[in-house]
């Protein structure tokens, strides 16, 4: 296992069978995590370990391969290249209660939904917990903004790489690496029922973001796939069980796309579904992707959308869409690159 991806206790006992000290494991751990991209960096490490664990655990660290930077709200969009050559996004975006970076779970996705730049490609392959955490250990050195939130919301499906996930959590939570609070990380899937119920079992405080985009299963199964494995009234049984477990309000994602999912009869629909589940409704304005002949609701029905929500009693956002000018949303970049070089 690359080292970057093993728990501080993992690496203490590594490094106890290397007949180490005992608190070696802890200053690497905590260099690693400050996303040094070389064992010459560890100043406090002699000189013979540094070599030898450059020999035997090379330190992986992306590359910046695109950087565009939105002139309208300072949203910073990276590409990365991983050690294979492949890449993933990470957007850096500051809001009033802190900077947060959104994070690719996987390169591509085999989720299919019909409105996303992701999953044109399918799925290449899963993304290791580290390159989840370089993510952010790197956008973070890059830009020399500190990050306080994380959103699971980039390229890939967190759900369908899920013990990996579940690591790089751990990871990103740790006190003695970047100690990012439970409170301040989103994770969003598709709709992964048996998945839900898994994470619900680990009880973690972090919100869970749903992305559901239509009102029912005749909507719903034109534009997601998922739904035909999950149809929308397990997901929501799901969600309910989800909220009895850790008493953590759902979010609910809803991309508003122009005569397909919002009439205001859908969001009435929406209401009477959502009776008793609390939860918060995040419309997000459909971006455009090239590929895809859906276009954008207008602005009249997002908002009349929203008023019908809200009247309803449930909390609703219109999502203010950052870093617009620059490709910024799920998967467009990636798209935008691997096209070119395909030239
Ligand atoms: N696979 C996960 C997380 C990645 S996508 C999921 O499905 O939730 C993050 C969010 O962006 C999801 O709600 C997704 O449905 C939404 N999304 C994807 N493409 C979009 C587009 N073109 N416009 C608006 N939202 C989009």
């Amino acid at each position: 296992m690359n080292l970057k991806s093993m728990t501080l206790g993992e690496m203490t006992q590594l490094f106890k069978e290397m007949g180490q000290p005992a608190f070696r494991a802890k200053q690497i751990y905590t260099w690693l995590h400050k996303g040094v991209r070389g064992y010459d960096e560890m100043t406090n490490l002699p000189k013979p370990l540094r070599e030898r664990l450059a020999g035997d655990y090379p330190i992986h660290a992306p590359q910046v391969v695109r950087k565009q930077e939105s002139q309208r709200d300072g949203t910073i969009k990276y590409l990365w290249q991983l050690s294979d050559g492949n890449c993933v996004e990470t957007v850096l975006m500051r809001y009033h209660y802190g900077n947060t970076v959104c994070i690719s779970t996987e390169v591509g996705c085999r989720m299919g939904c019909a409105f996303c730049a992701s999953t044109l490609g399918g799925l290449v392959r899963r993304l290791e917990p580290f390159e989840m955490l370089d993510q952010v250990l790197f956008t973070q050195v890059d830009s020399g903004q500190p990050i306080s939130h994380i959103v699971l919301m980039g390229i890939g499906e967190p759900l369908d790489n899920f013990d990996n996930v579940m690591r790089f959590l751990e990871l990103v939570n740790s006190p003695e690496g970047m100690h990012i609070s439970m409170r301040h990380i989103s994770l969003s899937t598709c709709g992964l029922v048996p998945k839900i119920d898994e994470l619900a079992k680990r009880n973690l405080q972090l919100t869970l973001s749903v992305s559901l985009h239509a009102p029912n299963d005749a909507v719903r199964d034109t534009i997601m796939p998922v739904n035909r494995a999950y149809p929308s009234q397990e997901l929501l049984d799901a969600c309910r069980r989800y909220y009895t477990a850790t008493s953590r309000r759902i979010s609910f994602e809803y991309a508003m796309i122009n005569g397909v999912n919002d009439r205001p009869e859908d969001a009435r629909e929406l209401l009477r579904r959502m009776k008793g589940l609390p939860c918060h409704f995040n419309l997000i304005p459909l971006n455009h992707v090239e590929e895809s002949p859906l276009k954008p609701s207008t602005r009249e029905a997002v908002a009349a959308f929203q008023k019908i929500l809200e009247d309803g009693g449930i909390p609703a956002t219109v999502r203010r869409t950052l870093g617009g000018d620059i490709d910024a949303s799920c998967g467009q970049l990636r798209r935008k690159f691997t096209k070119e070089q395909a030239k």
